[in-house]
């Protein structure tokens, strides 16, 4: 099967809900991250360059500082009582004495010397740290030294300052010519004051790290973490390097010593410090954006499983429906929309299965009535055959008969059969009327040709047939209909075959010696007739199944054996209804059975309604 992608709108409720806000959060938040940690990263580089910055300046203070020290410290020294005589003497033994006085006060220096008019040195002293002994040399040829030489060919009280390298050590130093006279000076030798380039790093550098560059961008001295360069750069710099694994941040400044460019101070700074608030803020920021999101998915999460939780059972009861369950009902679990969906979908479904219910039971009565009515259409065609075979089998035999040539002739059989063959297809002929006037009954189409009728005249065309029925019976007869009823809506033919089928059907089943009576009154709007007998009765379990076709009570024969179709009551109610009447009985057991039938009165206003005649009935 073709996996068809799997859409937004594919996607479970539950991710539905969830997935927007996620990205939403994902993408302000990552957004918002980089934002403050770009505002906190430039405050950070801020912060580090402001503390480059002071730095620098502080320990470029500290270089005027010691730079003031060493004037002050080459004029005590080129001023001292005595030195100039000394060294037009040469007499180096009085100028170490006194350089030893200097080095006494002035305890910084890690440099004193003094020197002749050629740059010879009379007296030397050098000194690692302030504590150390001085060393004591002489004979050091300083001429060469820039400074120095500058000191020596100096007219007037000038100074020169620089770095110098003395036995394997840079040192920063100033040099002071040596006048043989306080005014209008003539140099005679010349001072250096001088401390050690790394001494001056070290006080420098503070708690970050320093490294100093001569004039020519020579590195020169580095102190603590300091970064360095094979060559300075000119001009105001600033760079970063890793020292030692670590990243430095170092601003290169030069610096002027006397009015004169003498070097390039370089101080470094670790940049972690300052970038690990940044970074501090970061993971903050990083974290409560995590710790939100993860709210946010909780939250998220609880509504929507409880939102799942009341929408889910909707589904089931829908699907449960669906499948034809008209029990499902889904929990109504609040009051909002979704109870009210809920409540909507409870109601929908009691109405479904009210219809349902109300389809099922019309279903089983329709079905059942279907199967009633086969089971009478089988009924009846099993009956009429019955009823079709009995005369029929009778003309059949006498045919037979008639056709055996062994069979004697005479006029006498001839008469017989032929009177047999009459009788049967008589009965046929009737049964077959019966019948179709019931077809036509059932359909609706049942022909009545209603007119106003005197019972009286009728029943008085008919006493003669009624007496001579209960005569041959053995029955006594009564006939009691008033000459002053009123006229009756009703169809001439079919009343008598009513009125005949009921009489004969009293005589039938009333023994000899019994009673049969006739009589009508008249009633509100209509006039009763009754047919009583003193005969067998029937059963109230036939009810009015009696008035069903073929219907006959079990048990129950025709006293003298008169033929019996079981069609008479059938045909009988119909016709009585199609006139607008009614029919009832009321029957006891070997006591005697009343039928009861109405008919309309005939309105005299209104001319009786006359019914198609049917030019295909036959009358009986
Ligand atoms: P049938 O041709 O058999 O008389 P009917 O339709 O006239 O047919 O009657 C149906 C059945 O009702 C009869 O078979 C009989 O069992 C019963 N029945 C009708 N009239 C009477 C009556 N007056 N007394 C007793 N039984 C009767």
């Amino acid at each position: 099967m073709k996996l068809r992608p799997r859409r937004f709108r594919d996607l479970p409720l539950f991710a539905k809900l969830l997935v927007p806000f996620l990205t939403l959060m994902l993408f302000v938040g990552a957004f918002g991250v980089f934002l403050i940690v770009r505002d906190l990263g430039s405050r950070a580089q801020a912060a580090l360059d402001q503390d480059l910055a002071r730095r620098s300046l502080d320990a470029r203070s500290l270089l005027r500082d010691r730079e003031l020290y060493l004037l002050e410290s080459v004029n005590f020294a080129a001023n001292l009582e005595g030195v100039a005589r000394a060294v037009s003497n040469r007499d180096d033994a009085t100028a170490a004495r006194l350089l030893q006085s200097v080095l006494a006060l002035k305890s910084d220096l890690n440099l004193v010397a003094v020197t002749d008019r050629s740059g010879v040195g009379l007296a030397e002293f050098r000194r690692e740290t302030s504590k150390d002994t001085p060393l004591r040399e002489s004979g050091g040829r300083w001429a060469g030294y820039e400074l120095v030489g500058g000191a020596l060919r100096a007219p007037g009280q000038a100074k020169f300052t620089g770095f110098l390298s003395s036995a394997g050590r840079d040192v920063f130093a100033i040099a002071a010519p040596v006048c043989s006279a306080p005014t209008g000076c003539s140099s005679v030798g010349a001072a250096v004051v001088g401390i050690d380039v790394d001494q001056l790093a070290v006080t420098a550098r503070g708690k970050s790290g320093v490294a100093l560059y001569d004039s020519k961008g020579r590195l020169l001295a580095r102190s603590g973490r300091a970064a360095t360069e094979r060559r300075a750069p000119t001009g105001i710099t600033r760079r970063t390097h890793a020292v030692d694994g670590i990243e430095v941040a170092t601003l290169y400044t030069p610096f002027d010593v006397q009015g004169t460019r003498s070097g390039t101070l370089a101080l470094s700074v670790p940049t972690a410090p300052a970038f690990s608030t940044v970074r501090g803020a970061g993971i903050r920021v990083a974290l409560i954006l995590l710790c939100a999101m993860v709210g946010v998915v909780a939250i998220g999460a609880m509504l929507s499983r409880r939102i799942l939780g009341q929408v889910r059972p909707l589904v089931e009861t829908s699907r449960a429906l669906g499948h034809g369950d008209f029990e499902a009902r889904a929990p109504v679990l609040s009051t909002d929309e979704l109870g009210e969906l809920a409540h909507g979908v409870n109601q929908m479904a009691e109405q479904l299965q009210a219809s349902y219910e109300t389809l099922e039971l019309r279903v089983a009565q329709r079905t059942e009535e279907v199967q009633r009515l086969l089971k009478e259409r089988t009924e009846f065609f099993a009956a009429l055959s019955h009823e079709l075979r009995t005369p029929l089998a009778i003309i059949r035999g006498q045919a037979k008969m008639m056709l055996d040539p062994s069979y004697p002739k005479g006029t006498k059989w001839v008469t017989q059969a032929g009177m047999t063959i009459d009788d049967s297809s008589g009965q046929l002929l009737s049964l077959v009327n019966d019948v179709l006037d019931l077809a036509r009954a059932e359909a609706g189409r049942m022909e009545v040709d209603l007119e106003p009728l005197a019972l009286p005249d009728v029943v008085k065309d008919l006493r003669p047939m009624i007496e001579g029925l209960a005569r041959s019976s053995g029955l006594r007869v009564g006939v009691d209909v008033p000459r002053g009823l009123p006229a009756v809506s009703a169809d001439r033919n079919r009343l008598r075959e009513v009125i005949v089928n009921l009489v004969d059907n009293a005589a039938k089943y009333t023994p000899e010696g019994g009673r049969v009576d006739l009589s009508a009154t008249a009633n509100n709007g209509s006039v009763i007739v009754s047919v009583s007998d003193t005969g067998v009765g029937i059963p109230p379990e036939s009810g009015d199944l009696i008035f069903e076709p073929f219907y006959r009570v079990r048990g129950t024969k025709a006293q003298r054996g008169q033929a019996s179709s079981g069609l008479g009551l059938a045909l009988a109610k119909r016709v009585v209804e199609a006139q607008g009447g009614t029919i009832t009985f009321e029957s006891e057991p070997d006591v005697g059975t009343t039928f009861t039938f109405t008919l309309p009165r005939a309105t005299p206003a209104k001319p009786a309604k006359r019914a198609k005649r049917d030019p295909r009935r036959k009358r009986r």
